[in-house]
Formats: C-alpha cells, structure tokens, sequence
C-alpha cells in the first residue's frame, strides 16, 4: 500500500473511533440528564408518602422496569408509626417492604455497599420480590444512613441482560445515595410535623425533642462505641437588642441567628432551640477537635455580617459556644445521667467562654 493509503486507511478508522467515542459520550450525557430529573423529583418530594410513592412508581416508570420494590429497616417501628399518623400505613404502597433487620432477607445484604447487579435467584430473593413471576435480572441499589445499610431499592427486569455483574453501577450508586438523603430528610421533617417537638418562632426543634433525641443519641453511640459531641451556644449580649430595639428586633435576631446556625450544620446533626436565645447542636459519632471545628464555623458564620433589624437599623451579633463530648461505656444503664451531664458540661465551658470574653469557642475540661 502506498503511504497515503495506509494514512488515510489509519485516518478513517481513527474518524470511526472518534464517532463511536462521540457517540457513547452523548449517550452518557443523556443517561446523566435523566438520572439528575429523577434525584431531583426523589429531593423535592413533599413528604414521606410522596418520596415513596416516586420511589416505587415513579422510578419504575422512569426506568421502564417490571418491579420496584423499596426494603427498609425500621428496628424502633419509627419510620411505620409516622406513616400511620400521616395516614398513609406503610401496607397501602405496593412494593414497600418494613423490617426489623435485615439479617436473612437476602445474602447481598451482608456486604451490600455497592449496588449488586446480577440474575434473579428464586432462593435469594424471593423475600425481597413476593411476586418473581417473569422477573430474570435484578439490581440491589444499597440505601444507607450514616453508614450504615438501612435497606435497598431494588429493580427487578425481565430482560436477562439488563442488569449484569460486569455493569458499571455508577449511576445507580448515586441515586441510592440522593435517596438516602432524601428519606432521612423526609422522616426527619414527618418526626417534626407529627409532634409537640417544634419552636414556633424558628420552626427549629425544641428542648423535648433534644432530650428525645439526646436520650437516642446516646444509646447508639453506647452500642456503636462512638462518640457524641454537645455544642451549646448562648447570643452575646443578647439583652441589649431587646432593650434597645424591641422584643419584634430580638424575635428577627433569633431567626436570623438560627438560619445562620443551619447553613453550617449537617442533615445528620441534631439541632434545636434550648430555651431563650440559646441552642444546642449534637454532632453524633464526631470527635471533639471535629465538633471545634464545627463550633469555630458555625460562630464565624454568626459573626461574619450585621443582622438587619426590621425597623431597618442593623446590629452586630456575636455567640459564644461551650463543647462537652461524651463515649458512653458499653455498660452503662442510666443515659438520662449521662444526657444531663454532657449538657451541663457543655454550659459550664460555654460560661468560660463568656468570662473569657466572649463571641468564642471553649471546650470542656472535666
Ligand atoms: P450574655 O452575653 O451573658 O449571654 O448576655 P445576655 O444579654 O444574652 O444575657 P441573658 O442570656 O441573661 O439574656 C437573655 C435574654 O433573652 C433575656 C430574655 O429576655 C431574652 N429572650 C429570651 N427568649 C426570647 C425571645 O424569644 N425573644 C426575645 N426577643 N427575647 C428573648
Ligand atoms: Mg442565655
Ligand atoms: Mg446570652
């Protein structure tokens, strides 16, 4: 062959690949366009019924899928006991499995961290599909919460070759991660609609529920053997805005204050108004330096601008913040003790940072 043959022979195949590569890129952007609407409908979901309901309908229908069914474990019967009170029971969605554990449910739970994808076995998961009729291939997409496995969302296709183990599992490993996101969100918000727990004025959680929670907390740090983390905070001077401006100013503060708290604190963090313009923060399974970090940020963010007030003035604002950390021992019984006095810690370091002159962070020396 002549040299300009061989180039150009090389030429074209090269122009082949490149259409090939271009193509594959434009299926994989389309493939992304679709899974960002469905996480986006999975995030904006009003509630819990409306959040499952787009769980098993909707991404059925999205993915053209014979089953979809959801698998969540619910040791306390908490997640059951919102959907009663909201009115919609957990047996009235098709497809929604509730379980106290998922030990012998199916073997991919035991290592499930990674979406399994592979051939439908009648012995493995029948459990987890009551009706396997048709059904020939099936992924497991694991639905976590702090790390640990709380269940699965799990398609089931006719289609043999659907969902193989040599599949890449990408896209669905991020859609179990927005929907693990999106439940706890959901559960979190239903816990708050559905109980006497809510501060009127920042629609933050209040003390009972600090102490419901603190008390929750506690006993799964004493069972994982990890450690629990208090911040309280208390507004500086706090008094002076309602002296100076009215009690309508101080009330503006306050909810600006909590905003300011939110934007830095995690979806896993526990929150609340504990009285008067003070506030409590539980950091579950973080150490202390982490928690003064948090702390470090959260009074950074108070400080960093001047509340408007809305008689149109503004006003600086500063917090100070006290931190106590606790692991409780694997024997101890009596957590109320042990909630009362990771509090009372947490306030004794938060007056040393007042006397230390406050708009600062101290942690507890005990
Ligand atoms: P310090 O820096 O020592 O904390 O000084 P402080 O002025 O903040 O002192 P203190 O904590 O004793 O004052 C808290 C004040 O907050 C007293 C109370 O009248 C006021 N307060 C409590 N709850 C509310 C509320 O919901 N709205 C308004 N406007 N004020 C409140
Ligand atoms: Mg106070
Ligand atoms: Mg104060």
């Amino acid at each position: 062959m002549q040299t300009a043959e061989i180039l150009n022979a090389r030429l074209e195949a090269t122009e082949h690949q490149l259409d090939e590569l271009t193509a594959k890129v434009a299926r994989n952007e389309e493939k992304m366009r679709r899974t960002e609407q469905r996480e986006l409908r999975l995030l904006q979901a009003e509630d819990l019924e409306a959040l499952l309901r787009e769980m098993l309908g909707g991404l059925r229908a999205s993915y053209a899928l014979q089953q979809v069914g959801v698998v969540l474990c619910d040791p306390d019967h908490d997640i059951r006991h919102l959907l009663l009170a909201a009115g919609t029971p957990a047996e009235g969605f098709d497809g929604l499995l509730m379980v106290e554990s998922l030990t012998g449910l199916a073997p991919q739970y035991v290592a499930l961290r990674q979406p399994w994808l592979g051939a439908f076995a009648t012995c493995d998961h029948q459990l987890i599909f009551p009706r396997p009729a048709g059904l020939a291939s099936v992924a497991m997409i694991p639905l976590t919460h702090r790390k640990n496995l709380i269940g699965s969302i799990n398609f089931g296709s006719e289609d043999v070759s659907r969902f193989t183990r040599g599949h890449a599992a990408d896209f669905l490993a991020h859609l179990g991660v927005i929907a693990s996101f999106a439940i706890e969100n959901a559960v979190n918000r239903e816990r708050l609609l559905r109980s006497g727990f809510t501060d009127v004025l920042t629609g933050w959680h209040n003390r009972r529920y600090l102490q419901v929670r603190l008390n929750e907390e506690l006993a799964r740090a004493r069972r994982d053997g990890s450690h629990l983390v208090c911040l309280m905070l208390d507004v500086d001077h706090f008094k002076r805005v309602n002296d100076n401006w009215g009690h309508v100013a101080g009330d503006a503060v306050l909810q600006e204050l909590a905003n300011r708290i939110d934007s830095q604190v995690r979806a896993s963090d526990v929150a609340a108004r504990y009285g008067g313009e003070e506030f409590v923060v539980l950091l579950p399974d973080t150490d202390n330096a982490s928690g003064v970090r948090l702390a470090e940020r959260i009074r950074r963010a108070i400080a960093a601008s001047t509340c408007d007030l809305p008689c149109g003035e503004t006003v600086p604002i500063t917090a100070s913040i006290g931190i106590a950390g606790v692991t409780p021992a694997p024997d101890i019984e009596d957590l109320k003790t042990v909630g009362d006095s990771l509090i009372a810690r947490a306030d004794v370091a938060l007056y040393r940072a007042k006397s230390g002159g406050r708009d600062q962070v101290a942690v507890d020396e005990s």
